[in-house]
């Protein structure tokens, strides 16, 4: 491969700034493109036109209010510049949505989850479904620019390989195997918490800034549920959000407590996940064999049966709150004090797990030195995802739109 000049770095690296702008606040005019990006009025018009020769932005013209002068012409995306296919791989089902380069969501759909045996071939059934995506919206695979990927569990950082997931276990899936034959997309794949961390942290910016404020340095994400996630964002020394997702889930709460679906035994989640606060409720063994799912209506039940009274439900609840408090108490005493966004279908038991949550905490000397965080519940965790998903895709569209090699318009 050639080496690129510098001057054509520069020019992508102000090509994907304009973009991005786009992406925030379009559709935007010359002069807000000028203004928000810092390039001159000559560098914005040379990238604008090179953009809109690869088909990649358009204009609008909108008549002017007093139905006089001149007309106000914007930059937008075009829509039809490329497409993005997000998939979500939860314990129960797998969700695509087919969205456009506009961010427009054109198309859904929702599988029942294959079974663990089936990891072998995943790969080639979710390209079936990307192919069914594509017929129904009539769209050629070579149209689908990017597939992003998440699931809960351990990804590898470099290649869109799922190395450990609570759905598949340590079969590991290559979603490389889903190109070929037209279908050529960059691939990314995701911690699931990882992009809700993103998402939050996305949100918070742009609240922090319609009210003029600093946003905070850094907020965390805990996502509770089957299993628990973490997803850290915290901000570089450009204020750009850089996102981790530590394995919180299987960091020790309790040597030789619980066993884990990782196969160790006293991780946060064998005490914390659905199935450890069952476990504790029907006083099973905590030796047993994790279940693979818990369908949220048991949890409900065992809910309700807390809430009218029950100890030893109660007790469960408690301790699962105990696990989470007592882990965010070691994560503060490793990073900086930050907001706690909590989330995940398990924070509907939230009222249950509070005074567990809060006496874990108080167990630490950081928190009783620099005070408790700010703790907020998430309700909705799968908009979150989506939120997530879009803004990872279209960024990498946006990041690499002239050089996916769009051909220039004649
Ligand atoms: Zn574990």
């Amino acid at each position: 491969m050639l080496a690129k000049s510098s001057t054509e770095i520069v020019r992508q690296q102000n090509s994907a700034l304009v973009l991005a702008q786009l992406r925030r606040h379009g559709p935007l005019s010359h002069t807000e493109l000028s203004d928000r990006t810092g390039l001159s009025s000559a560098t914005v018009s040379a990238i604008t036109a090179e953009l809109e020769r690869h088909a990649v932005i358009e204009r609008q013209e909108q008549a002017p209010a007093t139905g006089r002068g001149r007309p106000r012409v914007s930059f937008t995306q075009r829509r039809r510049c490329g497409f993005l296919v997000t998939v979500r791989i939860s314990s129960d089902q797998i969700e695509y949505s087919l969205v456009d380069y506009g961010g427009t969501l054109i198309d859904r759909l929702e599988e029942t989850r294959r079974g663990q045996e089936e990891a072998a071939h995943f790969a080639p059934a979710l390209r079936q479904t990307i192919e069914r995506l594509c017929a129904r919206s009539s769209l050629s695979l070579q149209e689908i620019r990017v597939v992003s990927i998440s699931s809960k569990g351990l990804v590898d950082p470099a290649d869109p390989v799922l190395l450990w997931s609570p759905v598949f276990g340590t079969a590991e899936i290559d979603f490389n195997r889903i190109r070929g034959e037209g279908l050529e997309p960059d691939i990314l794949l995701s911690n699931e918490t990882r992009l809700v961390a993103g998402a939050l942290a996305r949100m918070v910016e742009r609240v922090s800034e319609e009210k003029g404020e600093a946003p905070p340095r850094a907020l965390c994400a805990l996502s509770l549920g089957h299993g628990i996630g973490l997803g850290i964002a915290q901000q570089d020394s450009s204020g750009e959000y850089q996102i981790s997702a530590p394995d919180f889930g299987h960091m020790l709460h309790l040597a030789n407590a619980g066993l884990c679906r990782c196969g160790s035994t006293g991780c946060i989640e064998a005490t914390a996940g659905f199935y450890g606060i069952l476990r504790s409720a029907f006083e099973v063994p905590s030796d047993t064999i994790p279940a693979r799912f818990v369908p949220l209506s048991e949890m409900e039940k065992l809910a309700a049966t807390a809430r009218r009274g029950d100890r030893q439900a109660q007790f469960a609840f408690r301790q699962a709150g105990l696990a989470l408090g007592q882990g965010l108490g070691r994560m503060q005493s490793l990073n900086e004090k930050m907001p706690i966004y909590f989330t995940g279908p398990g924070v509907r038991f939230y009222d249950l797990m509070e005074r567990g949550i809060l006496e874990g905490m108080g167990q630490s000397r950081a928190i009783r030195r620099e005070g408790l965080p700010p703790i907020h519940i998430i309700l909705d965790e799968t908009a979150l995802v989506f939120a997530g998903h879009l803004d990872l895709g279209l960024e990498h569209m946006d990041r690499t739109a002239i050089s996916a090699g769009q051909d220039p318009m004649v």
